[in-house]
Parts: C-alpha cells; sequence; structure tokens
C-alpha cells in the first residue's frame, strides 16, 4: 500500500479530498514511495479563511516574540537535519551532503529574519514642519503566499517563509508535488517551535490549487520560484487580480574564463557547479565561455578528463558525486537535448546517455555530459536544460563573452575567472546579469544581501531574502501628526507644502 501524504493546515494534518493525487517517486530506485493529494480549489480556500483568522493574533504579537520563534524554529532544524537531509535527498533525488547544504541555506534566512525587530523598524523625522513629526511604519500584508520548485524543497520554502512569518503574515505554502515531504515537516517544526496554529499552512496541490491562491482576494502578495513560463504565468495573473507577485525563473548561467584563469581552479569549479546535483540548481553553471582558442582546448582537455571520474549513484549513498534527476520524465527531457545537441552540430565530448548504476538499474541516472563548439543560436545554447549537461561555447575574444551573457535572454548568474582586477570589476558593471561571481562559481548571495536574476530570469522589482524581502511581505504606512499648540491659522484651502 503505498503512503499517502497530507496537506498541513492549521496545525494539523489534513488527508486530502480532492480525490486527486501525485505520485511522489524516489529517483534513486526508480519506484513511487507516496502519493501526494493535490487540492482542490475549495481545499485551498478553507485554509485561506484558516491562514486569515490566524493571522489576527500573530500579526499583533510584537516583533520581538514573533522573531522568538523563529530562534526556536532554528534550534529544532538543527537537530533535525541529519533526518530531513535524508528525506529530501530520497524524494529529490540529490546526496545527503547537498540535501543539508539546501537546509543551510534555507536556515541562513530563518537566521536573518529573526533579526525582524530592526528590519521592520520605520523611519521618523521631527519637525517636518511648524509640530509637525512624520513617521512611517511596516505592516504585514496579511495572508501572502510562496509556490516553490522542486530543486530546493528546504531552502526555497524557508526563504519565502521566514521573511514573510516574521514580518507578521500568516503563509500559504504550495510546495512542488515532487518532493512535499520536507515542506511538511517544516510546517509542523515551526508549530513546535510556538507559532499559533493555522500561522504557516502546507497546501500540497497543482495548477489549481495555484489558481485557487492567484484568484482569492484575501492572499495579498505571492512569492514564486520555478521555471519561466510558470513565473511569467503568475506574475500576470497575481497582477490581474490586485497582488504583489515576485517570481523568478528558469537560468542559463555562463562563466566566462579568461586566458589568465588558473584553468585547473576553473576545470574543478565547472565540474562542481555544472554537475552538483545532477544540474538541477537555477545557478547551476550550464555553459563554459573560454576566451580565446588556446583556453578553449586547453579547457576542454581537461574538463574531458575530469568528467570521467565523477561518480553518480544513489542519493542516500556516501560517495556520489551526483544522483539521479529527479523524475523519468526529467530525465527523458533532458536526453532529449542531448540529442538535439548532436543533431544541431555540437561537438559532444562526453555522453551521459545510458549510464547504469548496479543495483539501482530503474533509477533516474545519467551520466555527465559535456558538449563543445556550442554556437548561440543553437537551441542546446539557449534554453534550460537542467540536467548534468555542461556545454562549451567558444568566444574569440573578451568583448564577445561579455555580449554573450549580456544578451542571453535568461540573466539570473554568471561568474568569471580571472587573475585580472580591472577585467573582473569591468565585467561586475556591464554584464546584464543579476548575480555576478568573480572567481566564484555560484555566486547565490548570502542570506542578508539580496537574490534575484533579470530579463526572463526574475519577474516583479524585489528580491528575494535581504531587507527586500522584507519590504515586499510589509506594506508601508506613513503618518504625519501635528501637536498644534496655539496655532490658529484658519481655514487654508491650497495643498499644505513644508515652506
Ligand atoms: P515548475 O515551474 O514546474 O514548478 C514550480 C511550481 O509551480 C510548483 O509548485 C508547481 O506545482 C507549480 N506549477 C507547475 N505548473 C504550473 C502551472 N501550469 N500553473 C500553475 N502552477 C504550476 O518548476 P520546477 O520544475 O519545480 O523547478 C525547476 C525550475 O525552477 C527551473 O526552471 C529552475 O531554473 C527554476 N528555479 C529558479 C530559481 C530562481 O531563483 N530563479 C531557483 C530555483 C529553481
Amino acid at each position: 500500500m503505498t503512503r499517502e501524504l497530507t496537506h498541513f493546515i492549521g496545525g494539523v494534518h489534513v488527508t486530502g479530498t480532492s480525490g486527486r493525487f501525485a505520485d511522489v517517486w524516489d529517483p534513486s530506485e526508480g519506484v513511487v514511495q507516496a502519493r501526494v493529494p493535490l487540492a482542490s480549489t475549495s481545499e485551498v480556500e478553507a485554509a485561506i479563511a484558516n491562514a486569515a483568522e490566524a493571522q489576527r493574533e500573530w500579526g499583533a504579537w510584537n516583533p520581538q516574540r514573533r522573531a522568538r520563534v523563529l530562534l526556536r524554529f532554528l534550534e529544532l532544524i538543527e537537530k533535525d537535519t541529519p533526518s530531513i537531509a535524508r528525506l529530501l535527498a530520497s524524494e529529490h533525488g540529490k546526496t545527503v551532503d547537498d540535501a543539508k547544504g539546501d537546509i543551510q541555506r534555507g536556515v541562513e534566512v530563518i537566521e536573518f529574519a529573526a533579526g525582524a525587530p530592526h528590519l521592520l523598524k520605520g523611519e521618523y523625522t521631527t519637525g517636518a514642519g511648524t509640530g509637525i513629526d512624520v513617521y512611517s511604519m511596516r505592516q504585514p500584508l496579511g495572508v501572502v503566499a510562496g509556490i516553490t520548485p522542486f530543486n530546493f524543497p528546504a531552502m526555497i520554502p524557508l526563504w519565502k517563509a521566514g521573511p514573510a512569518l516574521a514580518a507578521g503574515n500568516a503563509f500559504i505554502l504550495k510546495p512542488s508535488e515532487r518532493d512535499p515531504s520536507v515542506p511538511l515537516r517544516i510546517g509542523e517544526l515551526f508549530l513546535e517551535a510556538g507559532l499559533p496554529a493555522g500561522v504557516l499552512n502546507v497546501v500540497n496541490g497543482d495548477k489549481e490549487a495555484v489558481d485557487a491562491i492567484l484568484h482569492n482576494e484575501r492572499v495579498k502578495a505571492v512569492g514564486f520560484v520555478g521555471s519561466t513560463p510558470i513565473a511569467q504565468y503568475i506574475y500576470a495573473t497575481a497582477a490581474a487580480n490586485g497582488k504583489r507577485a515576485q517570481c523568478f525563473g528558469g537560468a542559463k548561467n555562463h562563466m566566462i574564463v579568461m586566458p589568465d584563469a588558473d584553468l585547473d581552479q576553473v576545470a574543478d569549479a565547472l565540474i562542481g557547479a555544472g554537475y552538483g546535483s545532477a544540474g538541477e540548481r537555477c545557478m547551476a553553471i550550464s555553459v563554459a565561455v573560454p576566451v580565446g582558442a588556446e583556453t578553449a582546448d586547453a579547457l576542454a582537455a581537461r574538463l574531458t578528463e575530469r568528467v570521467r571520474y565523477l561518480t553518480v549513484g544513489p542519493a542516500l549513498e556516501e560517495g556520489s558525486d551526483y544522483g539521479p534527476l529527479v523524475t523519468a520524465e526529467a530525465k527523458k527531457r533532458v536526453e532529449g537535448y542531448i540529442q538535439l545537441g548532436v543533431d544541431e552540430g555540437a561537438e559532444l565530448l562526453a555522453d551521459g546517455r545510458g549510464y547504469i548504476v548496479e543495483g539501482h538499474e530503474n533509477g533516474f541516472y545519467l551520466g555527465p555530459t559535456l558538449f563543445d563548439r556550442v554556437t548561440t543560436d543553437m537551441t542546446i545554447y539557449r534554453e534550460e536544460i537542467f540536467g548534468p549537461v555542461l556545454i562549451i561555447a567558444r568566444a574569440d575574444d573578451y568583448e564577445q563573452a561579455l555580449a554573450m551573457a549580456t544578451d542571453h535572454e535568461f540573466g539570473n548568474g554568471v561568474s568569471i575567472f580571472t587573475r585580472d582586477g580591472d577585467a573582473a570589476r569591468d565585467f561586475s558593471a556591464r554584464v546584464e546579469v543579476g548575480m555576478v561571481g568573480v572567481n566564484v562559481p555560484i555566486p547565490v548571495p548570502i542570506a542578508y544581501h539580496t537574490f534575484g536574476g533579470w530579463k526572463k530570469s526574475g519577474f516583479g522589482d524585489l528580491n528575494q531574502h535581504g531587507p527586500d524581502a522584507f519590504r515586499f511581505y510589509t506594506k508601508t504606512k506613513t503618518v504625519t501628526s501635528r501637536w498644534p499648540s496655539g496655532i490658529k491659522e484658519g481655514a487654508s484651502f491650497v495643498i499644505p507644502t513644508m515652506h
């Protein structure tokens, strides 16, 4: 009998009533390990109504008291990290060590969000006019939502929920239906940490649940992370329904390799950033751009040599560099891109298709794949592949490499490897990409700075985590007050000005 997961609404596990389910796979073995209910519109509406009720009390707590819940959550999740990491790895397919990193990057945002009392402070001007003081305050929006992807089932829910809750909102989390168990566990841990029941609700589902969120007028803001077509859909629909939206989409992250770079260091960085988590990271490096033929030949030789030693294996077994793809469908999609690359005339230096992991023959494994001489008109250059496929797209000179990253329709992350500070500085200033690494292969900003891509990688004008997260999940109210002791002006019919 397949294990049946639930929703987590009002502080309790709730059995789905829609009669619709999705399979949750164990990608390392290629078997279904559970099924998750897909919420109906009425189930989502009930969760939102519940959240709105719970938010009244939570929003009235002082910020320090709310922050203490986050601090207690941090203790609980730290204690539970080994078991949560295994649960995460078993559904996603990333290695247990990588799953710990997934949790840790989320934890770092909770640590940041625990500073909410400071971050929620308003501004104050005394004596803006005679007897006039002006101050602003940040207030919670009410009920807000997060719709999250499969590839970081701990980190991204925590990026969204942490600041939203600390700011006094109630939160509806609609995680990916492909790996919902860790989000459910996060809901339990927050309750145990003292969050009032109903303030954080995990509603599992697909498009129907998302549409129910988007069309419910009690939901004031939607934070989304996932693929670009869905990001665009959610951004447009949320806006049409009068909601705030920040929607982060797909990526095609380039690494520019200058002729003066240390090529061994570059090869290590590319192997880790290209194949880690089977390439299923929005900040994976998927395009290496060596500058000049000599750099390109030397880099291609090093990468070809190194991919031969990568170990692909079950997520829960130690010693794997990376695990399987998340589903058979994802694997098939990536295989399709590999064939397309061959058909388009790219040079296949390593072919990961047909990779067998002994004893786990049904798992969704793909070996590391490496293409050289990929040109900018090829589909495998233009589209996000989201698998263990690294492509080399050669540039004749620095300006061409810069233009490639700038002209690409995605603008999530980019990095440059060089010893030349001048080139690095020029690149950082001119490239049209949201997050830049200098000799850093995965430039995910730390929790107290903000994370966000440009162009088709991000829609909306505020980033994730850092101070932007508090701006996104609060509304600003500005109060102008006057205590006119003894001032008698009579009625005035002109707009007040400060003079
Ligand atoms: P996805 O777009 O398929 O799903 C994301 C979320 O949207 C899920 O909760 C899913 O249930 C929901 N959804 C799916 N189809 C929908 C539809 N038709 N209508 C409404 N909702 C729908 O993305 P994914 O496959 O889970 O995640 C991988 C993608 O996410 C990649 O493109 C990756 O680059 C991107 N990603 C981006 C960032 C970033 O910060 N830019 C971070 C992580 C992942």
